[in-house]
C-alpha cells in the first residue's frame, strides 16, 4: 500500500492558505504530527481521516485513494476556496468557468477544455 496521504495533505494545506498550526488546532494535535504525515514519517489515525476531510472540504476517498481519476478533487462555480486556481489550459478562474478538475502536481482543467478536448479526440480517427 503506498498512500500518500501527506502529500495530499500538504498540497490542501498550501491551495487553501492554511498553516500547520491552524489545520493542528482544528484537529486538536500538535504541528509535530501534521509535519510528520506531511514528511511521510508518519501516517495520521484512522479517527483523523473524516475530519480531515471535512476541515478540507475534500471526500475520506480523496484522501486515501493512491491516484484514481474519480478521486480528482471537482471545484464548482462561485466556490470562494482554492482562490487563485486557474485552468491549466484556458487559464480561466474557476469562478468563471462551471467545474474545474484540480488533477495533483497543479494541472486543472475546466468544463470548458474538456468539451474541447473531447471535440478533437472525437475528431481524431
Ligand atoms: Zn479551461
Amino acid at each position: 500500500m503506498n498512500i500518500k496521504i501527506g502529500a495530499k495533505i500538504k498540497e490542501l494545506r498550501k491551495r487553501q492558505s492554511i498553516t500547520q498550526e491552524q489545520l493542528a488546532g482544528a484537529l486538536g494535535l500538535t504541528n509535530q504530527a501534521i509535519s510528520r504525515w506531511e514528511s511521510e514519517s508518519g501516517y495520521p489515525d484512522i479517527e483523523y481521516i473524516i475530519p480531515i476531510a471535512n476541515f478540507f472540504k475534500v471526500t475520506a476517498n480523496y484522501l486515501l485513494d493512491d491516484g484514481g481519476h474519480a478521486n480528482w478533487l471537482k471545484i464548482g462555480m462561485g466556490c470562494d476556496e482554492n482562490k487563485g486556481l486557474y485552468c491549466s489550459f484556458c487559464g480561466k478562474d474557476h469562478t468563471q468557468v462551471k467545474k474545474t478538475v484540480v488533477a495533483p502536481n497543479n494541472i486543472n482543467i475546466c468544463n470548458e477544455c474538456v468539451l474541447l478536448c473531447v471535440d478533437t479526440m472525437m475528431s481524431v480517427q
